[in-house]
């Protein structure tokens, strides 16, 4: 049981970390400490930057639900369980991707499915 322990304080940390960096990235984003430059240019770059972090900040947004739940999978018990299967997942695989919910081969074929 400890491993699980240990994933789901990995899981938190990460949480944290990314829920850190999604204000980070509104406060620059609404100009919370610098208001937008009065050169036309400039402006420019920075809206292209905005872009840049809002795309990161969607990334983030959509790692934070994924560990929301593997989190929730944790509580009910169901984390080494692949959702599309049932079968136990494997214990490497997890603790690479910690917030997984599918077994290696249903990953594998979902990855197929969306290629073709
Ligand atoms: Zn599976």
């Amino acid at each position: 049981m400890s491993t699980l322990n240990e994933i789901k304080a990995q899981l938190t940390e990460r949480q944290k970390e990314l829920e850190s960096r999604v204000t980070a990235i509104n406060d620059d984003v609404s100009h919370k400490n610098q208001p937008l430059s009065s050169d036309w240019a400039e402006q420019a770059v920075e809206r292209e930057n905005e872009e840049v972090l809002e795309a990161l900040g969607n990334a983030s947004l959509d790692e934070i639900q994924n560990i929301k739940h593997a989190l929730q999978r944790i509580e009910k018990g169901t984390y080494f369980d692949c959702e599309a299967c049932g079968d136990a997942i494997n214990l490497e695989r997890l603790k690479l991707l910690v917030s997984t919910d599918l077994c290696t081969q249903c990953a594998e074929e979902a990855e197929s499915r969306r290629q073709f």
